[in-house]
């Protein structure tokens, strides 16, 4: 057996990911792997409990739980996975603070990315509805009610008023159901906060494309929820699904149209980006393993679980996409991981499910466990009782039983967390010395010089040559924006200075739509190419530029002509 620990990877820090780390922790010595897991948060999410964040029944931290506490002995990093060479082995994580991409090579790959909420195809969906599957989603929702609620009890316009207390929650199967449930329960109990608002009636409206809502139960228990919903004055449309909206109605596959202001929507999903274009076999556009989880082609190397893999257990039926198969696949999957390290057999898939639950919110539920169906309250404390067990760490358990007591005895909060959303398109203030970017950095943004000097330096075989020096309304790092590779100078502040930073997604939007923005740029890096280097960023009409000195930075008035053209 080879002496040098194999490097394992881990992509994504959900029940998967985070389960399988656990695993392999338990399983493998430190001299025989190491371990590292990325995640674009440092914390894992407990979805299940996720909708309770909306009625406040759960405080907000409370559903998370740190994977750094979680895998001890995994090396976590909290970036975005952008690309994954399969061939290669070898994974590009997103830059940090310094602009540049990692590049971590593997011997063993696990891929555990989940889903998206996909919106392909229906448009107005990406602007105006939202989805509802992370932290943030959820704090957002919560807020986004708040608001309607607040804007409701001012408004007279009795038709906008009607707009902002409708509620439209795409999908009927487990999410779409606990959401509405936990929304209507929120809403419910906060109107008679506002004074407006006590006898103002609501509407809320389910919109499931199959026949009944919760296909994943048994009909009785489905027909059970459906009657405790529609009881509660949940409308619910079966056989009908979205198609669009705008940002005053949603719009559905039969034509209907509801008017309304609040759009969540918990379907269709799809693969994340990054595996999209993966280079794989895919079965019902997901990733194709077999029975032992191995990526089909990549056997013994890469392995797929969770919502982003097609997986068949031995018995040959479709595994769903939960989080109690998750578990399961991630301790199969490690299992067969040690096994390659070690050259020992593997195993393969063999879980069944152990039964279904659903909250009604309010006190009710429907469970289904070992084929036993219970109903109401009793189930609503089956589902309490069983998902708190299985949250990891006694410290979220304590925590999470404090909050639900504290919600039977008090209003829920109505505080709303008002999250400051800055546009991206920032000030930054440089002293004389600091670096800009370097030469090699991530062409991540353009900057605007609105006061000061900056330097354009090239460096080779360690000595570094002054190419140009940028003044106040130059421009300069659309190179290798434009054509999306590392900056070939390093820019480094000659003087005080500040300058207006403009990232790569705020560029691109703006250069669509506004086709003149990006003319001034794609003109100027055509110019500063077809000048080559060293005279790489030489424009000869350059008026910001000191004179003299060869420079490639365009004049501020030109961005300002091209920004607000007449
Ligand atoms: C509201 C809701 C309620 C649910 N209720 C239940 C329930 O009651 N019972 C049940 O069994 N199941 C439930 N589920 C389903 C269950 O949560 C999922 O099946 C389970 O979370 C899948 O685990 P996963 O690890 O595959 O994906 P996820 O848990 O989604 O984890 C994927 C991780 O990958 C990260 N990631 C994705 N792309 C990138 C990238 N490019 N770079 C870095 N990180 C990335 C994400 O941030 C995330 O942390 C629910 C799901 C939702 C949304």
């Amino acid at each position: 057996m080879s002496t040098v620990p194999k490097q394992i990877l881990i992509l994504g820090g959900g029940f998967a990911g985070v389960y399988t780390a656990r695993h392999l922790e338990k399983l493998l010595r430190p001299e025989e792997a190491l371990i590292t897991l990325i995640n674009r948060e440092n914390y894992w999410v407990y979805q299940p409990m996720l909708p309770e964040i909306i009625s406040g029944s759960i405080g907000l931290t409370n559903v998370v739980s740190l994977i750094r506490r979680l895998c001890p002995r995994t090396n976590l990093i909290m970036r975005e996975v952008e690309g994954i060479d399969l061939n290669k082995q070898i994974v590009t994580i997103s830059p940090g603070f310094r602009p540049r991409q990692l590049q971590l090579p593997y011997d063993h790959l696990v891929i555990a990315l989940g889903n998206v909420t996909n919106f392909h195809g229906m448009p107005g969906m990406i602007e105006n509805a939202m989805p509802f599957r992370t932290l943030a989603d959820a704090m957002a929702l919560r807020n986004h009610l708040i608001h309607v609620l607040e804007e409701a009890d001012v408004e007279d316009a009795s038709e906008l008023r009607r707009q902002l207390l409708t509620f439209v929650v795409g999908g009927g199967g487990f999410s779409g159901v606990e959401v509405m449930a936990e929304l209507n329960d929120f809403v419910q109990s906060v109107k008679r906060n506002y004074l407006r608002l006590r006898s103002e009636p609501h509407r809320r409206v389910i919109v499931q494309a199959g026949t009944r809502i919760l296909p994943e139960m048994c009909e009785t228990l489905a027909t059970f929820a459906e009657r405790i919903l529609r009881k509660r004055g949940v409308e619910i449309i079966l056989n009908d699904r979205l198609k669009a909206a705008t940002s005053e109605k949603a719009i559905l596959q039969s034509g209907k149209e509801i008017s309304c202001k609040t759009l969540i929507s918990t379907v269709p999903s799809a693969l994340p980006p990054v595996l999209q274009s993966l280079d794989c076999a895919k079965e019902r556009g997901k990733l194709l393993v077999d029975t032992a989880l191995e990526l089909r082609g990549y056997e013994g190397r890469v392995w797929a679980l969770g919502d982003c893999a097609s997986i068949k257990s031995v018995a040959g039926t479709q595994v769903p996409p939960t989080a109690q198969h998750a578990v399961r696949e991630a301790r199969t999957a490690a299992i067969n991981i040690a096994a390659a390290v070690r050259g020992c057999r593997r195993v393969e898939f063999r879980f069944e499910g152990l039964g279904t639950f659903g909250s009604l919110g309010h006190g009710a539920a429907v469970a289904e466990i070992f084929g036993v169906k219970a109903s109401g309250l009793l189930a609503w404390f089956l589902w309490r009782g069983i998902y708190l067990m299985k949250m990891p760490g006694l410290n979220r358990k304590v925590r999470i039983t404090a909050d639900w007591l504290l919600h039977l005895l008090f209003p829920p909060e109505l505080a709303q967390t008002k999250l400051a959303f800055e546009s991206a398109i920032r000030n930054q203030h440089f002293e004389a010395g600091d670096v800009i970017f370097r030469q090699g950095d991530l062409g991540d943004s353009v900057y605007v010089i609105e006061d000061g000097e900056c330097e354009v330096l090239c460096e080779r075989k360690g000595e570094r040559e002054l190419l140009a020096t940028l003044g106040r309304g130059a421009y300069f790092g659309e190179m290798a924006l434009l054509s999306d590779r590392a900056r070939s100078a390093t820019l480094c502040a000659r003087t005080a200075m500040d300058v207006l930073i403009i990232p790569k997604a705020d560029f691109n939007k703006l250069r669509h739509s506004v086709p003149a923005f990006g003319n001034v740029f794609t003109e100027l890096a055509a110019r500063r190419a077809e000048a080559g280097s060293p005279h790489l960023f030489a424009d000869p009409d350059m008026p910001g530029a000191s004179p003299g000195v060869p420079t490639g930075a365009s004049d501020g008035n030109s961005v300002q002509r091209a920004l607000f053209p007449h």
